[in-house]
């Protein structure tokens, strides 16, 4: 082989390795730009379960309609049978504005437990509550309702009180509290006590919301009243608290 041949063969076989060489830089190029798309893809899709968790709260788990149902809506517009008494009123064994022997003193039985584990975390956390009020009948509601009527009008009364047969003490599932040795005023400034700030982080945890909350009116047709407390079971109040939102919001809407 002269000089002039080698030459030839080293040429051609570099132009080839640089061929080889531009065609593989080339193609791995190609190969890893689907690559990052076909990897971020399932990544969505695997965070989509998790982003989606609120979704799969089952909404029907318990009946809206039901009486002594945890998810009873009852309200101005979805009133409770007539003369509906609870068949299983008790009395909480926590610290009662009034005798025991008070009708307003019940509850549901079905309820208590979760009742006095709210006071009894209440007490733990140096915020003492007094139960106010819990079961109301028809009859008392109605003297009470009357008695608003006569003092601010109809339609003052019905933005706080509500028409007799439609109350959500009368299920036996509400309550009102305040802070215990205070005059117990139901006010919206027992919201900015220490009190009312612990009840808004913590009765959830007892499966308790505050129902009538402030800018939910549209929904629940009351004012904001920190003070009145309803049972719904620590699963929905669990899911209340971390949207935000009213009963009827997350159960109606
Ligand atoms: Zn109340």
């Amino acid at each position: 082989m002269n000089m002039r041949k080698k030459f030839l063969l080293v040429a051609i076989s570099t132009f080839l390795c640089l061929l080889v060489l531009v065609l593989f830089i080339i193609r791995s190029s190609t190969v890893t730009a689907p690559k990052t798309t076909t990897a971020s893809e399932p990544q969505t899709a695997r965070t989509l379960p998790r982003d989606t968790t609120p979704d799969t709260f089952d909404s029907s788990l318990h009946s809206i309609d039901q009486p002594g149902s945890p998810w009873w809506i009852v309200n101005k517009n979805r009133p409770l049978p007539a003369g509906y008494i609870p068949g299983d009123l008790a009395v909480p064994n926590v610290s009662l504005r009034l005798t025991a022997s008070s009708e307003q003193m019940k509850l549901s039985a079905s309820i208590i437990p979760s009742v006095e584990s709210f006071f009894g975390a209440a007490d733990a956390a140096g915020v003492p509550l007094t139960f106010a009020s819990g079961y109301r009948s028809e009859v008392y509601q109605t003297q009470l309702y009357n008695g608003y009527v006569a003092r601010d009008g109809q339609a003052a009364a019905d933005r706080y009180s509500a028409k007799p047969g439609t109350s959500e003490h009368q299920t036996g599932l509400a309550f009102d509290i305040c802070v215990r040795g205070s005059a117990c005023e139901l006010t919206t400034d027992f919201a900015s006590t220490q009190a009312g700030k612990w009840v808004v982080e913590h009765a959830h945890e007892h499966g308790l919301i505050i129902h009538y909350l402030q800018g939910k009116e549209s929904f629940t047709g009351y004012d904001h009243e920190p003070w009145h407390l309803r049972f719904v079971g620590k699963e929905l109040a669990s899911e209340l608290k971390k949207n935000g939102q009213a009963l009827e919001e997350f159960l109606l809407d």
